[in-house]
């Protein structure tokens, strides 16, 4: 499907750190599920004449983030107030980072299936904030009721460049932020849950006569799931276009709007036209002093150790022969990838077997790893076969499970599963079926490749359970080929 315009898409994300304790207070930080307005303080109540004491382990978290998506980390860094009124925020402004954030540009690579590089995105910045509480509407009283317990959890905010160039793309770019989140452990980053919330800013290109025109952006707030990413920029961009084409106020206009995504009608609504960034009258906190992160052993950017990332993960199993979507399953199931990993690393185990049975034989996660080991090494030998034992695995767990002595073979011979060979059985059927099957023997000798299946069946009914498939394919080639 060709669009008559190009589509420009940055988005901005604000993932909330699962520290210990909020951001400038000691409250604990679980807004989630938690009692309305029971971690709560001074601090975070936004009383007068308390002071903010900003917490280590968010800064910490943020360089980590920031030396994962290759950013600069400042080397001196501060702390702004964004002024504004709402309810939910109970000191009338936010401490933020306005002109010195601790991460200042980087980049997140997306690739191919094949490992191949799709598209870069790139990062102005990656700032520190403190989250506002929430209001709960809808009282039957007819008023609405503030929780400040997510007031002041530690907010880490994300600004992409617009480089993203379609729905699709941008939904994937979400998706991989949000495994890097988890697989880097600074966060859940589970949408349903507030944990990560993205705004999206919208802007289109269309051609007239030999020059291309850009929209002005709209960013759409609070997109909370990866789909309705994909869907609000499918149907803004749209939007913009009919706009621009029926002569409306967006040709004239400069500005940015804001507008909001509502589900259930799959569509946008343009809100407000955007404060410029001197309507929140920033100006530096002057309770907290600016951080020099490269001064500061436990923070220091340079000691930062990173575990693998991502996409270096993927070209490491593409290299194993792994296929694209065992990839995924692997990299997304972080109890399977931490079994995997622990399988496979500084072991003899093929790493395409492991992931067959993590993802195949899903139970196989509760072998042992000299059970692990055992039981492919049986498949490999031919003597049991996956598709076999997959469906008794249960039973194979709970039997090694009773009886911790026992070995995999002992089981699974006791389970039937176990497949004999019989060198002079298998060598007397191959002779038999040469004999009774003449003409399709003839047939495979003029080139009928696809008659050797069938000749293997053959065979291995004779063998009656006597036989492992790949050793009879063997002996059968042999004696055709005499
Ligand atoms: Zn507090
Ligand atoms: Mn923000």
């Amino acid at each position: 499907m060709s669009l008559p315009y190009r589509i420009m898409v940055g988005l901005e994300v604000h993932v909330e750190l699962a520290t210990e304790t909020k951001m400038f207070c000691r409250c604990a930080n679980h807004p989630f599920g938690a009692k309305p307005n029971s971690n709560i303080c001074p601090v975070c109540m936004g009383l007068p004449g308390t002071l903010p004491v900003p917490n280590k382990e968010a800064i910490r978290r943020s360089i980590i983030v920031g030396k994962a998506l290759n950013s600069e980390i400042a080397k001196l860094s501060k702390w702004d107030r964004k002024h504004y009124f709402y309810p939910d925020l109970p000191k009338g402004y936010q401490i933020s980072q306005y002109d010195l954030p601790l991460c200042v540009g980087g980049e997140l690579v997306l690739l191919n299936p094949d490992g191949t590089p799709e598209s870069t995105v790139r990062f102005e910045r990656a700032h520190l904030e403190e989250d506002a509480g929430k209001l709960m509407h809808g009282n039957k009283k007819g008023y609405s009721r503030v929780d400040l317990n997510r007031a002041g959890v530690p907010l880490l905010e994300m600004v992409g460049k617009p480089d993203l160039t379609s729905p699709e793309q941008a939904r994937r770019f979400l998706q991989e932020l949000q495994l890097l989140m988890r697989t880097l452990g600074v966060s859940d980053a589970d949408m349903e849950k507030g944990q990560m919330r993205c705004d999206v800013n919208i802007s289109i290109w269309i051609k007239e006569g030999d020059k291309e025109i850009n929209t002005p952006v709209t960013e759409v707030k609070n997109v909370n799931s990866t789909r309705a990413v994909e869907r609000s920029i499918k149907v803004e961009a749209q939007r913009q276009y009919d706009e621009w084409m029926a002569g409306g106020d967006i040709r004239t206009r400069k500005n940015k709007v804001t507008a909001g995504w509502d589900e259930d009608s799959n569509s946008v609504t343009i809100q407000r036209h955007k404060e410029a960034a001197n309507d929140y009258r920033y100006f530096p906190e002057p309770d907290i002093p600016p951080i020099a992160v490269y001064e500061i052993p436990e923070l220091n950017p340079d000691s930062v150790v990173l575990p693998e990332l991502p996409n270096a993960r993927r070209l490491r199993y593409l290299k194993h022969g792994l296929n694209p979507a065992d990839i995924e399953l692997l990299l997304t199931d972080f109890d399977r990838l931490a079994r995997f990993e622990e399988y496979t690393h500084g072991t003899e185990l093929p790493p395409k077997q492991v992931a067959n049975w993590l993802i195949n034989a899903p139970e196989s996660i509760q072998l042992q790893m000299a059970h692990f080991a055992e039981l492919i090494a049986l498949v490999e030998q031919g003597s049991l076969s996956f598709s076999a034992t997959k469906p008794k695995l249960a039973e194979l767990i709970a039997a090694l499970q009773k009886n911790d002595k026992a070995s995999v073979k002992e089981v699974v011979q006791t389970l039937g599963l176990l497949q004999e060979h019989d060198g002079a059985v298998v060598q007397s059927a191959i002779e038999e079926v040469l004999r009774e099957q003449s003409s399709a023997v003839a047939d495979f000798r003029a080139g009928k490749e696809q008659i050797f299946g069938f000749l293997v069946g053959m065979v291995m009914k004779k063998c009656a359970g006597k036989a492992q498939p790949a050793k009879v394919q063997e002996a059968l080639r042999e004696a055709l080929s005499k």
